[in-house]
């Protein structure tokens, strides 16, 4: 069974102190759950003040963006080896909003991942369709020309896809736990056709998870754990995520048991 993976992604807030905080207080409340891989995304400034603290814990360090050129004149972006010596092991790529806001296409997507794994930095790359699109039934047909374009040439080590619908982003509005597997059995029959190591993939479901949907949506076969923006924000909501979704081991082991 693939191991459950709860991911927070804190996008633009919190400060350095902010987030000394929450990495304070969220330590000892996961120091027990060790059937569950974590990973939080602070932003870069955060990111050298987070892994001072979680580096004597299992929890993982993420960015939420990375440049595809190793190094140059390019103001304001950030370049893999500068992750790295921050502490990170991981990171965010093809999210909505840098789709949305920052016109990332699927080809820029591909040229980060690339720069990404060369440099030994483990990826979450992220998939959605929009309310236009699922409602014109376009649902598989973007996922499909997210997953070519964005995957061109990559091999699966290192990478965990996050499939998140644009329309349940911050919006309050999940997918239904059947919907979300439909989607995930789709991007895992697309992966196995395409790619080898497909079965050892974990793929997350990202948009408006919260304590009380993670445990559901978990239940599904597919469903190998969650990308989570606004409920990652408090260090006992974020917690409980982390602990609900440890259950999907708990049921299975218990099951193996009788
Ligand atoms: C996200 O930012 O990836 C996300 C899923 O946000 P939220 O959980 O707030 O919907």
């Amino acid at each position: 069974m693939r191991k459950p993976f709860i991911s927070a992604n804190w996008k633009m807030n919190k400060t350095v102190d902010e987030t000394e905080e929450f990495i304070n207080s969220f330590i000892p409340m996961v120091k027990d759950i060790t059937d569950v891989e974590v990973l939080i995304a602070p932003p870069f400034t955060s990111l050298q003040a987070a892994s001072r603290i979680l580096k004597t814990t299992n929890i993982k360090l993420g960015a939420q963006n990375i440049f595809y050129e190793e190094k140059g004149a390019f103001t304001g972006e950030i370049s893999p080896a500068m992750l790295l010596s921050a502490g990170c092991s991981c990171v965010i790529i093809g999210h909505s909003e840098r789709r949305q806001y920052f016109m990332e296409t699927d080809e820029i997507v591909n040229k980060k991942i690339k720069t990404a794994r060369k440099n030994g930095l483990e990826v979450i790359l992220c998939i959605g369709e929009s309310l236009k699109e699922r409602e014109e039934n376009k649902t598989f047909e973007v996922l499909n020309g997210q997953l070519t374009g964005s995957l061109k040439d990559i091999s699966l080590e290192g990478i965990t896809i996050a499939y998140e619908p644009v329309w349940a982003i911050g919006t309050g509005k999940t997918a239904t736990k059947e919907q979300a597997n439909e989607a995930h059995e789709y991007i895992r029959k697309w992966l196995v056709k395409n790619k080898e190591g497909a079965d050892k993939l974990r793929i997350l479901y990202g948009g408006s998870v919260t304590p009380d949907n993670t445990e559901a949506l978990m239940s599904e076969p597919e469903v190998d754990g969650a990308l989570v923006g606004g409920a990652s924000l408090k260090p006992d909501s974020f917690a409980q995520i982390v602990k609900n979704a440890g259950e999907k081991i708990r049921v299975n082991n218990r099951r193996m048991s009788v």
